[in-house]
């Protein structure tokens, strides 16, 4: 084991944080500085300066010698374009430059990032701007900066900016609402998440084996293993001494970077891990998050491990998520979603609750195609996650708060009567005792609200603009209502009401992975069902869908259509690959094997007879009468996966095609695959050309 390093010590130290910025910056240029920071100002071209020679002076001390434009573009992982700080000077040596307009903006030349047509290809170059409120880093001797990506006209090419609009619609709603209730103070509410995510380890070695992995992320083939997670003897179990090294090296990579690493255990399938940070803002934990998975990725390649973040690398076992914990605050530190202590402060989560089951009911297909991707499709609904369907789950005793409200009639919790709101305290309910439904989408966890149903490789940026911009319109609904009526308190106590009423069709708190509940939802309360990507993607599009996210100026209309189509371009260019790696390896390594481990089976027989000609040679003559089955079915189906290949480019859109990729090529895939796996159980390990479910899930220790 490494020495014990400290951790006070080292958390930060690669991160241009408050602390640097503070002893580094004029008092001048700090105050300013922290006011964009705070409160959004802009960026003044002086202050930049200023910044960027202290920014850079900071990296040089810390070995940087590259500064990056770091950003999220639509691709899921981020980009970077590494410039050396040098700049020559007359007498044939270098300086080190580095200037504002450089901290500033960049230009990466762009035009192979996705754009959905947004740009020609003509005006290719997209722009970065930075994001002030999110600390520069220092990574592999590069200062990186966080940055958003835009176009020239202005549009977003990436998924930071339409958060950052999304997390300031909210602000501006839910400020509308603070000051009705009387809070001057609060100067800007933000939202904060705490991502927990999961990931699997397994040796590189193994993984170099496996082409599937290598393509795609995921096992295309391999029989289920003797043993699987059925003894839950992984979940939080002792952590193994390869993976405790590699969790701690993590850890003091992730601290250094500012990252809040705090939880890690064993999850329930074996080698699957969580990662949990302690929460930050939105923005800020979105850009963590994605700094995470890198160093994840990295920091098991020094250990001779891969980690695998894809959403089911492993058929039979369960796959990886990424739980984001959500909640809204103010800058004052008051947690809008927290139960307050005055009937004031009750009204005001109460109302702040129900624009939340409001917006998840509205904004249903939203939530659930900003989660959607090919690896996310097999979590969702295969009762190990939550259903496709959306619902929420807010436990039996604010269930029950809810109803009384509702109905007008008086609460058995404490003692029995009618509330309220605005006058009345809330009864006292027992908080996040119960709230231990894991099968729920989104869960209202005490002071939070916890979103289940992400992908563990997904950007949480997505998930998260919908989320803000759902809840920014329900509280500019409230907050029109309120800000004209007569009566505060009983327009108040009414609006909350009629929420209840119109929307506890979405509130649900039995078990998401019954079947009966699917039923019930689907055919008694109309919640939407969208089992795929295909089934989802194209609601984006649906006009109250682009209504709102235009009206809080989120997305543009443009934006909107060239993500649609982007999104499903990800998913049908990620079957293609798939499928293309299950025929590769069919005909290259699964037929030749079959026939390799057939032809000594026959050997044998001829052999053996050749010493008794009346051995019966029950063994080889079955399997390889079986094998030779399987061969042709291999043999066939591969044919016919290609030929399903080939149709999609019938297709005329990217609809189409992402809808034939779900019902001809998904399908023909899958039984592909179920003859490959039964020819895996009756050939010899020795001549299988890929290590096993059982050798790739139990091969760390
Ligand atoms: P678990 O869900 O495994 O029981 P917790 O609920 O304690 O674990 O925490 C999970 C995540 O929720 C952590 O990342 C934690 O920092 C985050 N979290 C806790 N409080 C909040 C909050 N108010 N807003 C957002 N995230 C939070
Ligand atoms: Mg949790």
């Amino acid at each position: 084991m490494k020495e014990v390093t400290s951790v006070p010590e080292i958390f930060g130290a690669m991160v241009f944080d408050d602390r640097q910025m503070r002893s580094r910056l004029s008092s001048k240029v700090y105050s300013s500085l922290r006011k964009t920071i705070d409160q959004g100002r802009k960026v003044d071209p002086s202050v930049a300066e200023s910044v960027a020679q202290a920014m850079k002076e900071w990296a040089i001390e810390k070995g940087a010698t590259h500064f990056t434009h770091w950003f999220q573009p639509l691709t899921g992982v981020t980009a970077e374009k590494h410039d050396a700080f040098i700049s020559p000077s007359p007498d044939g040596s270098v300086i080190m430059e580095f200037s504002g307009k450089e901290l500033i903006q960049g230009e990466p030349d762009a035009s192979s990032f996705p754009t959905g047509g947004i740009r020609a290809t003509f005006e290719a170059r997209g722009y970065t701007a930075w994001d002030p409120t999110s600390y520069a880093f220092i990574k592999d001797k590069t200062l990186c900066i966080p940055t958003a990506f835009c176009s020239y006209g202005g549009e977003a090419l990436d998924k930071k900016t339409p958060l950052l609009r999304s997390m300031e619609a909210l602000n501006r709603q839910a400020l509308r609402i603070l000051r009705l209730f009387g809070n001057t103070s609060a100067k800007n509410v933000k939202t904060s998440v705490g991502p927990e995510q999961e990931y699997f380890l397994i040796t590189k070695e193994m993984y170099d084996q496996r082409p599937d992995l290598r393509f795609t992320g995921r096992t295309l083939y391999g029989a289920r293993s003797p043993k699987g997670q059925e003894m839950d003897d992984h979940y939080f179990g002792v952590i193994k001494p390869r993976v405790q090294e590699f969790m701690c090296d993590l850890n003091e990579e992730l601290w250094k970077l500012g990252v809040l690493a705090k939880t890690e255990h064993n999850e329930v399938s074996p080698a699957q891990h969580e990662l949990a940070p302690i929460y930050s803002t939105t923005n800020i934990a979105t850009d963590q998050n994605q700094l995470t998975m890198e160093i994840m990725q990295k920091v098991a390649t020094r250990h001779g491990l891969v980690c695998l973040l894809h959403e089911k690398p492993f058929a039979g076992v369960n796959g990886s998520g990424k739980h984001n914990n959500w909640s809204i605050s103010t800058d004052t530190g008051i947690n809008l979603l927290s139960p307050g202590e005055t009937p004031y402060e009750n009204a005001q989560f109460l109302l702040f609750l129900c624009a939340v089951i409001k917006a998840v009911d509205d904004y249903q297909d939203l939530l659930r195609l900003s989660v959607a991707t090919a690896g996310n499709d097999h979590r969702l609904g295969a009762n190990e996650a939550p259903p496709a369907v959306i619902s929420v789950f807010l436990g039996d005793e604010l269930s029950a708060i809810l109803d009384a409200i509702e109905k007008d009639i008086p609460y058995s919790g404490t003692e029995k009567k009618i509330m309220k709101l605005g006058v009345d305290v809330l009864p006292a309910f027992p908080r996040d005792n119960t709230d231990r439904n894991r099968t729920s989408p989104f869960a209202f966890t005490g002071n939070k609200f916890e979103f289940r149903s992400l992908g563990s490789s997904n950007s949480i940026a997505c998930a998260n603009i919908m989320l803000n911009s759902a809840v920014a319109e329900s509280l500019k609904i409230y907050a029109d209502r309120l800000e004209g009526a007569e009566d505060f308190e009983s327009t108040l106590h009414e609006m909350i009401r009629k929420t209840i009423s119109d929307h506890k069709r979405i509130l649900f708190n039995g078990n998401g992975y019954d079947d009966a509940w699917v039923k019930e939802a689907t055919e008694v309360r109309g919640l939407s069902n969208y089992r795929t990507t295909p089934d989802c993607m194209p609601h984006l599009l649906d006009e109250k869908n682009v209504t709102m996210l235009t009206s809080h100026k989120v997305f543009s209309k443009a934006e909107l259509e060239s993500r649609c189509e982007i999104m499903l371009e990800n998913y049908c260019k990620q079957v293609h690959i798939e499928a293309n790696t299950m025929i590769d390896m069919a005909r290259k390594e699964i037929l030749p094997a079959i026939e390799c481990y057939s032809d000594k089976l026959s050997r044998t027989v001829s052999a053996k007879k050749a010493i008794a000609a009346g051995l019966a040679c029950t063994y080889e003559t079955s399997v390889v009468s079986r094998l030779s089955v399987l061969a042709d079915q291999i043999y066939e189906r591969s044919g016919e996966l290609e030929g399903a290949i080939l149709k999609l480019g019938d297709a005329s859109t990217v609809i189409e095609e992402s809808a034939s990729i779900r019902d001809n090529l998904l399908p023909k895939m899958g039984e592909l695959r179920a003859a490959a796996d039964e020819a895996e159980t009756l050939v010899a390990s020795e001549c299988w050309p890929f290590p096993s479910y059982g050798d790739l899930l139990f091969s760390v220790r």
